[in-house]
């Protein structure tokens, strides 16, 4: 998952939380997770070990099912953009 939530939400050096734009289909509930997610490996760091799901469960105990929802998403999302990419007309 680490690849997907980098792409959707990166945390920068100085703290910055840069979300992708593309999240705006999301329900609020998985953009929600995503934040808490990324957030989560600003304080635990970049690997997803114990201390850090043992984080994640705390507030999202379902984050199995949310990553699933995540994918499914994600999937549709990337599909819809790509068509509606392909509807503009070229500009050169
Ligand atoms: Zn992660």
């Amino acid at each position: 998952m680490g690849g997907l939530f980098r792409f959707m939400a990166s945390l920068s050096k100085n703290r910055n939380l840069t979300i992708n734009t593309l999240t705006r289909h999301l329900p609020e509930n998985l953009t929600q997770y995503i934040i808490y997610h990324e957030l989560a490996h600003a304080k635990h760091g970049k690997k997803h070990n114990q201390t850090f799901w043992n984080t994640i469960r705390k507030k999202h105990p379902n984050h199995n099912a949310l990553e699933k929802d995540l994918l499914a998403y994600w999937f549709l999302i990337q599909k819809t953009e790509t068509a509606n990419q392909k509807r503009k007309p070229k500009t050169t």
